[in-house]
């Protein structure tokens, strides 16, 4: 393309670095044996009742425009399934919104929230796209370190972020957490809840892996602190739907209605078809996940036992389907040249922490949302490798 064409751009998308993780995939891809344990999406399909439903939204003519908060039978059956799970008492004809996907979510939120200068606290390591969002946006990411906390924010370091920090406008909290697989106890978000209700923030509760928790139960962080909080959730993890591109934001009416502007303007709706499948996971699929989590459960303690016994110790992984496994001593401690020699010379592909920001070095990202085989070869490659790379 000619230069001055690209000169014409908006210089934070030119800056916008396609991820290292893609890079990396890249790579992984173009070796035909190798086992795959990068994945951050379910590898069940999604249930035949929701795919049915979806080609009966086809042939019934569900094809045209919809109004731009989504179908209110939809939202009504959103508003009543966090109603049973969280006790929350959204009002569907005005405090939720269906948006493609979290992601579409985060994006309309921050467009709606921030303006240039504006600062977005994230805590670190996080999923990625958090950070370039803000930059788009002209704001800048404030990050979190928590390798030093068990990988979990604590009241005091936030207390002290926010005092700190008078234009940060959005606390951006991830649930369970994308790459750690940490989750937090009812008295921990009580915790957070009672430094962030001192301050004019909104916090940004990413929960899309709620339905994904192994030790203890989820609850919702809007559940704590309502009148801030705007709670992102959806169906991608939990029903194995990460194509069809579902998603909701809920909170006050008022603050939601400004976020369907934005929605609106990019999107029109999210599709007719997908919100068809969507009714049909929350009226009559609410159990789709139950199974699903206990095979990730059954993977998850195969692959964390196989782990310990080779020396990485992980944090507590109480959710979604990672483990962040910290490099043993003697073995190469920059993680990006560890995991691409592992990749080259044992055909195993797992994420360099670092990939997800500061306080991920010397970690590594292992997804279970492989098939318990993969996770058997997994282990018996990653141990062939420590035993040849090890020095004592
Ligand atoms: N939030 C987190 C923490 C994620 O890990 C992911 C996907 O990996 C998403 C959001 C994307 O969600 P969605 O498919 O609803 O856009």
């Amino acid at each position: 393309m000619k230069k001055n064409i690209l000169s014409l751009m908006k210089p934070e998308v030119v800056a916008i670095k396609q991820q290292d993780i893609f890079k990396f995939n890249a790579r992984a891809k173009a070796i035909p044996d190798v086992i795959n344990m990068t994945i951050g999406e379910p590898s069940f399909t999604t249930p035949d009742h929701i795919k049915l439903a979806a080609i009966k939204a086809i042939e019934d003519n569900k094809t045209h425009y919809t109004v731009p908060e989504g179908d209110h039978e939809l939202l009504n059956a959103v508003a009543s399934y966090l109603h049973t799970k969280y006790d929350l008492n959204y009002d569907p004809e005005s405090e939720i919104i269906a948006t493609t996907g979290v992601t579409e979510g985060v994006f309309s939120a921050f467009n709606a929230i921030l303006q240039p200068g504006d600062e977005v606290l994230i805590p670190s390591p996080s999923f990625t796209i958090y950070g370039p969002d803000a930059n788009f946006n002209r704001a800048t990411p404030v990050y979190i370190d928590t390798s030093k906390t068990g990988f979990k924010v604590t009241p005091d370091v936030l207390d002290e972020i926010m005092r700190t920090h008078p234009r940060i406008k959005i606390f951006l909290f991830n649930y369970p957490s994308n790459p750690t697989g940490v989750s937090y106890t009812h008295d921990e978000l009580a915790g957070l809840a009672d430094v962030l209700r001192k301050y004019d923030v909104f916090v940004l509760s990413d929960e899309i892996y709620s339905e994904l928790t192994y030790n203890f139960k989820h609850e919702a962080f809007a559940k704590f602190l309502p009148e801030q909080t705007l709670l992102l959730n959806g169906l991608s993890k939990s029903h194995a739907m990460t194509g069809w591109r579902f998603g909701v934001v809920c909170g006050p009416a008022e603050i939601i209605s400004q976020i369907n502007k934005i929605h609106e303007l990019a999107t029109t709706s999210i599709t007719s078809i997908t919100q068809a499948a969507a009714l049909e996971a929350y009226k009559n699929g609410l159990d789709d996940s139950i199974k699903m989590r206990e095979e990730y459960c059954r993977r998850r303690d195969v692959l964390a036992a196989g782990l310990t016994k080779l020396g990485f110790e992980c944090p507590d992984p109480d959710g979604a389907f990672y483990l962040f496994g910290k490099i043993p001593e003697g073995l190469e401690q920059d993680d990006v040249k560890l995991c691409f020699d592992v990749l080259e010379q044992e055909h195993l592909a797992i994420l360099p922490g670092s990939y997800f920001g500061i306080g991920g070095e010397g970690h590594i990202r292992f997804s279970y949302a492989s098939s318990m085989e993969n996770i058997e070869g997994c282990i018996k490659k990653l141990g062939e490798y420590v035993a040849t790379h090890i020095h004592t």
